[in-house]
């Protein structure tokens, strides 16, 4: 603790949610630490804090050790979207599992508190509905999505050893598809794309019947979440479920934003990716009991922030 504040480091602090999360921890007066190699982030993201006295930017990649002092690391770095985290498969496995062996010997060394920002994805294609917590999944380990999912699922690993081994403080959520203001306009995931497609009069395209659900929970929401739970106890590790219940069909969703951007845009359906899963919503029963969360913001107040983002890039 300098001055009173805490050292947070961030990792992929340039990114969607890492952006959001650096802002909400300065205006939580802790002294920000962000790290990323801008694989998928972006200056811009934090424009609104980069002079701020207490916010300092690292370029590095998380593959590589790292050493500075800090008392929580939040890790982030991971690109998330199919499309980015595809076109360099072996890359995005590094920085889940060298990425995450580095962060947590940092925080073995500097003895700070180190959360672990998994996935729905390690569910895969689930089985079970909505998703909890013990269910184990079902994930094809060599398919093109695996480099993230298994990835992800190696990364809860090295958490869970290294508290079993070291008794460290780790705290592990799996995120449910997030959305909001800084998602980036070309990554190809659901929200931003038909947002984009719509605001052009592009077609909107929907992979496979469209049939296949998301639930989908707002930046400000999931933020809110990620620092209950470093604020949590130690005998709280997770892994917790993050993400809103709210469960829609693709083509609901294309046919909620063609309304509310107030498109000419006609759904076209393209084939379904390899592997894409059927249906996800989670099980937030324990983000209720260890967090006293929800999230609050429901998916239309949350797209006309997001919409209003993308028309005025
Ligand atoms: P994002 O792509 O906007 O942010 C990821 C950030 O990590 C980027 O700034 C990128 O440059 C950085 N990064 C990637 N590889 C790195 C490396 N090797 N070293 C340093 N930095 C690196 O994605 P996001 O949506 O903000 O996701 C943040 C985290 O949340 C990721 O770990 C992701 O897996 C997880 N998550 C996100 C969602 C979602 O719906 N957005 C869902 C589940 C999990
Ligand atoms: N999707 C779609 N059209 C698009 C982009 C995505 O129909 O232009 C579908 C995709 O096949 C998946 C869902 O939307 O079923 C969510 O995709 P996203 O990439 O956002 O996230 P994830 O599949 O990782 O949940």
């Amino acid at each position: 603790m300098r001055g009173g504040r805490k050292r947070v480091l961030v990792t992929g602090g340039a990114g969607f949610i890492g952006s959001h999360l650096c802002e909400q921890l300065l205006a939580r007066k802790c002294e920000v630490l962000c790290v990323d190699n801008m694989y998928t982030g972006n200056r811009d993201n934090l424009r609104d804090i980069a002079n701020h006295p207490y916010f300092s930017f690292i370029r590095h990649d998380v593959t590589f050790p790292l050493f500075v002092e800090v008392d929580e690391i939040f890790n982030l770095a991971a690109p998330a979207s199919p499309i980015h985290y595809q076109f360099d498969p072996v890359q995005t496995t590094k920085t889940s599992v060298i990425g995450s062996i580095n962060m947590l010997g940092l925080a073995k060394r500097t003895k700070s508190k180190i959360l672990q920002t998994s996935t729905s994805e390690v569910y895969g294609d689930p089985q079970i509905h909505p998703q909890t917590e013990e269910y184990w999944g079902n994930v094809n380990c060599i398919g093109p999505r695996s480099c993230y999912d298994e990835g992800k699922r190696c990364a809860e690993t090295l958490f869970f050893d290294y508290r079993r081994q070291y008794n460290m403080p780790i705290k592990v959520v799996r995120i449910f598809n997030t959305y909001g203001p800084r998602m980036h306009p070309n990554d190809g995931r659901v929200v931003s794309n038909f947002i984009m497609q719509a605001l052009r009069g592009e077609p909107i395209t929907v992979f496979g019947e469209g049939q296949q659900t998301r639930s989908f929970c707002y930046v400000d929401d999931l933020v809110d979440a990620l620092q209950r739970m470093m604020d949590t106890e130690h005998d709280v590790t997770g892994p917790i479920n993050v993400g809103n219940p709210g469960e829609f069909t693709i083509k609901q969703l294309a046919e909620l934003v063609i309304e509310m951007v107030g498109s000419k845009s006609k759904i076209e359906y393209r084939p379904l990716p390899q592997d894409d899963p059927k249906q996800r919503k989670p099980d937030i029963s324990k983000a209720k009991q260890f967090l006293d969360w929800q999230p609050k913001t429901q998916l239309r107040e949350g797209l006309v922030k997001t919409i209003d983002y993308f028309r005025n890039l």
